[in-house]
Order: C-alpha cells, then sequence, then structure tokens
C-alpha cells in the first residue's frame, strides 16, 4: 500500500429506482435489501481503499430521493471527484435519463471529473431493455468507464468503485 492518501467525493446519480442506494449498501457494508426505502437514501459512506500506489478515502454522498424531480441541485455534484450514473437494464426510459445526467455533468462538472456509467439490475436479464454494446458504445464516445452490476448479487459491484480509485490515482 502507497503511503499517499487521496480524499476524493463521489456523487451516484440517476433516476429513482436506478438502484443507487443499493449499490453504495452493498458495497460499503455487504447487504441488500429487496424494497429498498428512497426516504433513508439521503446518505453518506466514507470507504478507504488500499491501491498499490496510494490509500484513497472515497466521501460517497447518496440523494436523499430528490432525483425524483429529476433535477439535482449543482451543489449535490460541487467539488466532487468522480460521479457514478446508474440506470436500470431493465428500463429504457431509466437508460435515456441516465445519459442526460451525463451530458448535465458534462456541461456544469469539471472538466477532469471521472465519471462511470453503470448499468444496474443485470440479475435481471431477461427483462433488459436496454443493450450492453449500445451504452457501451455510448459511454466510449464520452470518454465514460462502463460497467454493467447487480446489487442483488452483488456482480462487478466491488469491481466498479476499485476501477474508479484507480482512475482517481491515475488523474492525480
Ligand atoms: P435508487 O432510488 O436509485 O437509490 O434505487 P434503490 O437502491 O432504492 O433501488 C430501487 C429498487 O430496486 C429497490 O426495490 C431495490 O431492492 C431494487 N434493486 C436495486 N438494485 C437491484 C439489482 O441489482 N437487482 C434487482 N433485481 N433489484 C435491484
Ligand atoms: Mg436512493
Amino acid at each position: 500500500m502507497g503511503s499517499d492518501v487521496i480524499q476524493a467525493k463521489l456523487v451516484l446519480l440517476g433516476d429513482l429506482g436506478a438502484g443507487k442506494t443499493s449499490i453504495v449498501v452493498r458495497f460499503a457494508k455487504g447487504l441488500y435489501y429487496d424494497c429498498q426505502e428512497s426516504t433513508i437514501g439521503a446518505a453518506f459512506f466514507s470507504q478507504v481503499l488500499a491501491m498499490d500506489e496510494a490509500t484513497v478515502k472515497l466521501d460517497i454522498w447518496d440523494t436523499a430521493g430528490q432525483e425524483r424531480y429529476h433535477s439535482l441541485a449543482p451543489m449535490y455534484y460541487r467539488g466532487a471527484a468522480a460521479a457514478v450514473v446508474v440506470y436500470d437494464i431493465s428500463s429504457t426510459d431509466s437508460y435515456i435519463r441516465a445519459r442526460k445526467w451525463v451530458d448535465e455533468l458534462q456541461r456544469q462538472g469539471n472538466p477532469h471529473l471521472v465519471m462511470a456509467l453503470v448499468g444496474n439490475k443485470v440479475d435481471l436479464e431477461e427483462k433488459r431493455q436496454v443493450g450492453t454494446q449500445e451504452a457501451m458504445e455510448y459511454a466510449e464516445r464520452n470518454g465514460l468507464f462502463f460497467i454493467e452490476t447487480s446489487a442483488k448479487t452483488s456482480q462487478n459491484v466491488t469491481d466498479l468503485f476499485y476501477e474508479l480509485a484507480d482512475r482517481l490515482v491515475k488523474v492525480r
């Protein structure tokens, strides 16, 4: 483990119900709830990730459900070094909304922001509406890291945060 410590604010964005809170609760606590209450989403999680070249301390901000109105105050993502934009692979609407969040972050955010596009609920393959290839190509065109996850089965959840931490070490 490197002796450098990098502290970074990470924000989660995406449609209500896409699984933002479930992803962060899965990562930070190793737990999953079938009925995650949006009202208890107003949370802040601090996680320390030991990387080869440095220790990354992520201050993870989850929404309090205010994304229901399709808007988040710029104050929410101000100062963020990383953003995770989540959609639900079984909802085209949530994917369209995710692309709007990406646009907004690219317009108003910091140009060095490390961004991930996350297709969540990959355990619902039989209900899939958003193709992997389509989302991956969109992410590539926009310089985003892309991954599909399941907060339910935990597939790729840890990888998502370690990949972001790795990128934060590299862009520093
Ligand atoms: P948020 O509004 O984006 O924070 O979404 P939540 O984390 O509150 O999740 C919304 C609903 O989707 C809850 O009922 C979760 O249990 C469910 N959910 C979240 N992640 C997954 C997943 O990976 N797979 C499945 N099948 N359901 C999920
Ligand atoms: Mg939530």
